[in-house]
């Protein structure tokens, strides 16, 4: 028995753990969509992507949704961040790389003080790169991105030609579908102050940049690669509420998928696989961090989006379940650690 073969076991529990549709929002008709296309475990194929990331690379990371932009830009959603936050993390412990997570500046204090709660002290791009030569210090870099269409086009490309990134990573970051309306799960268009980062993601894909998504429901970037299956299987995946005459799916796709009941647990998961390659159980994103990470999201008003209130459940799952996931993940993997 080879190491590959625990490795590729450990990989599909991994799957099938984050996969159980426990929101019934469908999300099973998707994991089987994306196993059908990769062939193996998609938490094992992210993980893959990731550790393949150049010692000492650079990583565009986003996550962040504006909750309910119609009343206010300033709320953003507990799914997300802290998943995007874990993955970080497990890059800056596991490859030494910089990463540099992009979201709305309406948004930016509250994901920043997730990855703070991570373990990732907030520098700017300069300080980043002193902090990746000695090994110094854990970091994150901050980047506001542009909420219109045309700022987020030209963003792209400087990013992109600037920062020359070596991997693209989003988790819970609604994309836009095929008329240019981002909509949430209810089918309604709530684009109004969210980051265009989709038209970033889609840049990278044309210039070959590796990009792994994490979603949970259909209308995120990512969901591009299943567009099929989310407009048959996800309510509102084949017409949305706002009129615009077509469903919620994001038209962005990614290189490496990975679908799971709450996003967050996704990234947990991926988290958790990349500790086994790289045998360091540092990378982990363990029930006392999430805990930890779930104080600090309602501290900073992050939203539980499905009950539309500030408190430690994540897409209406108890505290509890979050905590639960990141054990068992961590149970998962310790044959290997
Ligand atoms: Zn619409």
């Amino acid at each position: 028995m080879t190491d590959k073969d625990l490795i590729t076991r450990l990989d599909d529990r991994l799957d099938q753990l984050v996969n159980i549709d426990m929101g019934e929002r469908g999300v099973e008709h998707l994991f089987e969509a994306a196993r059908g296309i990769e062939g193996r475990s998609l938490v094992g194929v992210a993980a893959d992507a990731l550790m393949a990331v150049p010692e000492g690379g650079t990583v565009l990371l986003t996550t962040g949704s504006v909750s309910r932009a119609w009343i206010t830009p300033e709320l953003g959603e507990n799914d997300g961040p802290s998943g995007a936050a874990a993955i970080a993390r497990a890059l800056v412990l596991g490859r030494n790389a910089t990463c540099v997570m992009l979201c709305e500046e309406t948004l930016l204090p509250a994901i920043r003080n997730t990855c703070q709660a991570a373990g990732l002290f907030p520098v700017t791009l300069e300080q980043a790169v002193i902090a990746r030569a000695d090994k110094s210090l854990a970091t994150i870099v901050m980047l506001p991105y542009s909420i219109e269409d045309k700022g987020g086009k030209a963003q792209a490309i400087q990013m992109l030609d600037d920062l020359q990134p070596d991997l693209l990573f989003s988790t819970e970051r609604v994309g836009r579908n095929e008329f240019g309306v981002y909509h949430s799960m209810r089918g309604i268009d709530y684009g109004m102050g969210r980051a265009r980062v989709d038209f970033l993601f889609d840049l990278a894909l044309e210039r070959g940049i590796p990009v792994v998504a994490v979603g949970d429901g259909g209308n995120e970037i990512g969901m591009g690669k299943v567009a099929d299956h989310v407009a048959a299987h996800v309510p509102y995946g084949d017409i949305c509420q706002c009129g615009c005459g077509g469903g919620i799916g994001a038209v962005t796709s990614c290189d490496v998928l990975v679908t799971a009941a709450c996003s967050n647990w996704g990234c947990t998961a991926i988290a958790a696989a990349m500790a086994v390659r790289a045998g360091n159980a540092k990378l982990l994103h363990t029930p006392e961090r999430e805990a930890l990470l779930l104080d600090t999201m309602v501290t900073n008003g992050l939203i539980n989006s499905t009950h539309g209130i500030v408190d430690d459940s994540v897409d209406g799952f108890p505290r509890a379940s979050h905590l639960a996931v990141a054990e068992l993940c961590r149970t998962i993997v310790s044959r290997a650690l």
